[in-house]
Formats: C-alpha cells, sequence, structure tokens
C-alpha cells in the first residue's frame, strides 16, 4: 500500500557561487549575482524562489523582472537575484519558466520536467537520461540481481495491472517481492534471459513476459 512521497520533490539547484568572468565590464550588481553563494528553486511557472548568501529568500517574478528584496522593491533595480535566475537558466543550471527540476530516482541528478507533467504532478519517479528505460534496454532486478531486456514501458500502475500468481490473481503492487515498491508506480515488462530485442520489434512467443514495478528494474549499462 505504499504511495511515493506525496510531498513536493522539487528541487533547488546546488546552494554555491558561480565563476566570475574575468572582465571588468560588469558592473557591481552582475558581479555579486555570481560571486554571492544562492540555490535557486524553480517554482514552474516562471516564479523562483532564490536563496541569497545572507539566507533571506525572496521570491522573483522572471518575465517581469521582479523581485520581493529591498533592491528591487525600493530602489527598482534589476537586483542580483533576478541576475542569478536568468544567468542559472542560461547556463542550464536551473530550469526556464514552465519546467521544474526534481530528483532522479536512481541517482539524485536533477532532472527537468514540464511542470504539468504528469510524473510531477503525481510526484511520480523521475530518471535521468541515463537511468531512463526504453524497450531493447538491460536491467537489473533488484530483488534477485537477475538481468533482463526490457519490452514495454507502459504507463500503467502496479496496483491496476492484474497478473497471475501462485495464490492467485494478484495485482503487481501487491505480489509479494514487490511489497518494498510504491503501488502507483508505472509497470515495465521484460524478459529473461537478455537476448535482444529491437525496439517495437515483435516479441518471440516463447519468451515470458515478467512485468516489475518501474522502480524495482535498474538500467545497466550496455558496455
Ligand atoms: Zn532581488
Ligand atoms: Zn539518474
Amino acid at each position: 500500500m505504499k504511495t511515493l512521497d506525496a510531498s513536493t520533490n522539487t528541487l533547488a539547484s546546488p546552494n554555491a557561487s558561480l565563476p566570475v568572468p574575468n572582465t571588468a565590464q560588469l558592473d557591481d550588481r552582475s558581479v555579486r549575482a555570481r560571486a554571492e553563494s544562492m540555490a535557486v528553486l524553480a517554482l514552474g511557472d516562471g516564479l523562483y524562489e532564490v536563496e541569497a548568501e545572507s539566507g533571506e529568500t525572496y521570491l522573483v517574478d522572471l518575465a517581469a523582472g521582479r523581485c520581493t528584496c529591498p533592491d528591487h522593491v525600493f530602489r527598482g533595480v534589476r537586483c542580483k537575484h533576478v541576475r542569478r535566475v536568468a544567468i542559472e537558466i542560461t547556463e542550464g543550471r536551473t530550469p526556464p519558466p514552465g519546467q521544474v527540476a526534481v530528483p532522479c530516482v536512481d541517482c539524485g541528478d536533477r532532472v527537468f520536467l514540464e511542470a504539468d507533467d504528469p510524473v510531477v504532478e503525481r510526484d511520480g519517479p523521475a530518471y535521468c537520461d541515463a537511468h531512463t528505460i526504453a524497450p531493447g534496454d538491460r536491467v537489473r532486478d533488484r530483488e534477485t540481481d537477475g538481468i533482463l531486456t526490457v519490452i514495454d514501458v507502459t504507463d500503467r500502475r502496479a496496483d491496476a495491472v492484474r497478473i497471475r500468481a501462485r495464490q492467485g490473481a494478484t495485482t503487481v503492487a501487491e505480489y509479494p517481492t514487490n511489497e518494498l515498491y510504491a503501488d502507483d508506480v508505472p509497470v515495465v515488462g521484460a524478459v529473461y534471459p537478455h537476448a535482444r530485442v529491437a525496439a517495437n520489434g515483435p516479441v518471440p512467443a516463447s519468451l515470458r513476459v515478467y512485468v516489475f514495478p518501474r522502480t524495482r528494474l535498474e538500467r545497466v549499462a550496455d558496455r
């Protein structure tokens, strides 16, 4: 009966300073936008929460060029927080408006997804490029260490897909060895042994398909 943690799981950029280009052309706010340690959290709608070096948190509206900090509110200037958000987007550290950053289930790396992506909306498992699986990929079963070849990655939930088991029909989620895995993750079909199956190619009838909760499988490098 487990489900993935429903608390918001978006991630800020690592709290750090950025290298300051060695040029005399930068004004003071642009230098501080880089040199000061900040973390930026994309909220998905063009709004960004910036944790400043002071420990204060400010809200930046990127399109409007606005910030809740005193420098913007009282002086009306393009403050270092607005500049920092723009720099981080340009450098790929922070998602552009409309996207948020969520952790890869397998490695924790930040993955940028559309804010209205189903994975984000229901806090489903997100995967970086290295851990995304597709038909033809080899995966390791975390329970048995067995190596399988993926033949199907569905968007059906583990508690909605029924399978036959020794004790009768059950769902993938309720199958005894799947108790550690969330009920609401997608189901993946895979085959033993790790015979290569071409993506979208026909599956030989002799290969029995086993189904797993997505999070039970981990992609293994091909080479
Ligand atoms: Zn500001
Ligand atoms: Zn990953």
